[in-house]
């Protein structure tokens, strides 16, 4: 038991930050804090971020949801990996996918490495048979589990879902669980005078909110970690172009794919994410490299549905506050930074940065080492983010804009050209301990840019070839064995996820 307890936590944000926050901190110390959260109307949220990745459902799990209503109540889909088009070059495409590669090989290295000897530098040799994420993709297949016994793990899965419904979803769960809502817009912040610790909230009708400890889920203002407590901001958009994005949700076709698609333009990329009632579409684009008009004119070109409301422009700065912790302020969301939805990070960083905390969760000394060993881990996690992002520019073969140009020759960290180093070769990446992204995540991207491996680890050689044949063609019947038979993904939804 501690000596000075928080008693009373204040976030400042409803959107999806401020509501993950609120459920996740309700549901672990709810007996302990009270929860009051604030949100303005009148400014409203981002409104977009519509794909997942697959750690999302450990959040849903701390939370107890029923996965089924999670999925109805959300209008979400499901969401097998991601389809690359145009991004080594135009024409080509390829697909990074959830789950394994293969299958655990017991014998000291991974499967890739096994597989990189197996195709004996054939270049054009295609690792998709052994990914039973892309196979399901490819057909429109989606199934929780396989119908096998195998060994081989379950299929690997995120959502994408509406992400207003899932704030006003969490909103439901929390509210239930006592936090306490208040509407109406903060527009003063009191600290205090020894400490410079935030003491109250104001808001525009007199109310002040006192807090022990505030989460600033403020969005892109970060109204308390920047504007109160001075927290610098890293641009990093010499090496992340893009700087704006133009969303407009469309109709609904045809049957939704279990995956999100991603189209590289002269000047940016172009997402596609179905949901159960409508397709988010979204171009972002590096504004100093293309204009808005045909940005938008470009998206609008390229839309398989009607369009179902105005295009919405939307404008960011790449990078991350160098301290999201300061004093008894913790930033979490787009007001602790942003990178490009590329890779569906920004909702897993919340959920990162909320459970971090619980894990880390102060008492009312706010301890400088518990602090910044919380910036550093997620610093680390950051950088290496920022560094699978630029992977996707730098390497590639386009060369048809001056966008392009600038990213495949500019100057990159020096912790991605070592692991492009690596990988080349040795075929791996050695994704350290606060990565996100796996060995496998970094060969499906660097393999899908075109780089091929001149080596491969040495364990893979102590196998005999027999062996080697055999468990390559094992693995390969079982995970073709695992996708037959999958049920189409709409269908699936149908038959599990529907009202009862
Ligand atoms: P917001 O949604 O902006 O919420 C801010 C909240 O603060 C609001 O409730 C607002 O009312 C409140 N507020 C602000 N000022 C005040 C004040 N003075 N008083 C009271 N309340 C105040 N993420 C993904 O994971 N996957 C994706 O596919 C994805 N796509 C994206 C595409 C784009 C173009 C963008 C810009 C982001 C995308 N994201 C994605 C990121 C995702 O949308 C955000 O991380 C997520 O929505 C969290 O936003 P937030 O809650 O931090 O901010």
């Amino acid at each position: 038991m501690t000596a000075d307890p928080v008693r009373d936590v204040v976030i400042v944000g409803g959107g999806t930050a401020g509501w993950m926050a609120a459920s996740a901190l309700i549901k672990a110390l709810g007996n302990k804090i009270t929860v009051t959260l604030i949100e303005s109307d009148e400014i409203g949220t981002v409104g977009v971020g519509e794909a997942t990745i697959p750690p999302i459902m450990f959040f849903n799990k701390l939370l107890g949801l029923d996965e089924n209503e999670f999925v109805r109540e959300t209008n979400a889909t499901f969401k097998l990996g991601i389809d690359f088009v145009d991004w080594r070059r135009l024409g080509h495409r390829y697909f990074h996918n959830f789950g394994l590669l293969g299958a655990e090989i017991r014998n000291g290295t991974g499967f890739i490495q096994y597989w990189l000897r197996s195709i004996a530098g054939n270049a054009s040799a295609d690792p998709s048979t052994f990914s039973a994420e892309t196979l399901a993709a490819a057909q429109g297949l989606f199934g929780r589990a396989g119908r096998d016994n195998s060994g081989l793990p379950n299929i690997n899965y995120a959502f994408h879902f509406d992400a207003s419904t899932y704030a006003a979803f969490l909103r439901r769960y929390s509210e239930r669980r006592g936090v306490v809502r208040r509407e109406g817009k903060v527009v003063g912040v009191e600290q205090d005078g020894e400490s410079g610790n935030i003491t109250f909230v104001t808001m525009a009708d007199g109310r002040r909110i006192k807090g022990d400890l505030f989460f600033d889920c403020s969005g892109f203002r970060g109204l308390l970690i920047g504007e109160t407590l001075g927290s610098d901001y890293e641009s990093w958009n010499h090496w992340l172009l893009n700087d704006r994005a133009i969303a407009v949700p469309c109709e609904r076709t045809e049957q939704t794919t279990p995956y999100t698609r991603v189209t590289a333009r002269k000047a940016g990329w172009q997402w596609r994410i179905p949901l159960q009632h409508r397709i988010g579409n979204g171009h972002v684009f590096a504004d100093s490299f293309i204009k808005e008009d045909e940005a938008r004119d470009i998206l609008l070109a390229n839309v398989d549905g009607k369009p179902l409301a105005d295009p919405r422009t939307l404008r960011f700065t790449p990078g991350r506050r160098r301290r999201c912790w300061v004093k008894n302020c913790i930033a979490m969301g787009l007001s602790s930074g942003f990178l490009e939805p590329l890779e569906s990070t920004s909702i897993h960083l919340i959920q990162v940065a909320v459970m971090k905390l619980i894990a880390f969760f102060p008492d009312r000394r706010f301890d400088p080492i518990v602090v910044d060993r919380y910036n550093d881990e997620m610093n680390l996690l950051l950088e290496a983010i920022r560094d699978f992002l630029i992977a996707h520019y730098h390497v590639t073969e386009r060369d048809d804009s001056d966008y392009w140009n600038y990213l495949r020759t500019m100057e990159i960290p020096t912790s991605l050209a070592d692991k492009l180093e690596l990988f080349r070769t040795r075929g791996e990446t050695l994704p350290g301990p606060n990565e996100l992204f796996s060995e496998i995540s970094w060969f499906a991207i660097l393999w899908g840019q075109g780089i091929r491996p001149t080596g491969y680890h040495p364990v893979a050689d102590a196998m005999p070839q027999d062996d080697l044949n055999l468990t390559l063609d094992r693995i390969r019947a079982a995970i073709q064995q695992r996708v037959a038979g999958l049920p189409m993904h709409d269908d699936y939804i149908r038959q599990n996820c529907a009202s009862a």
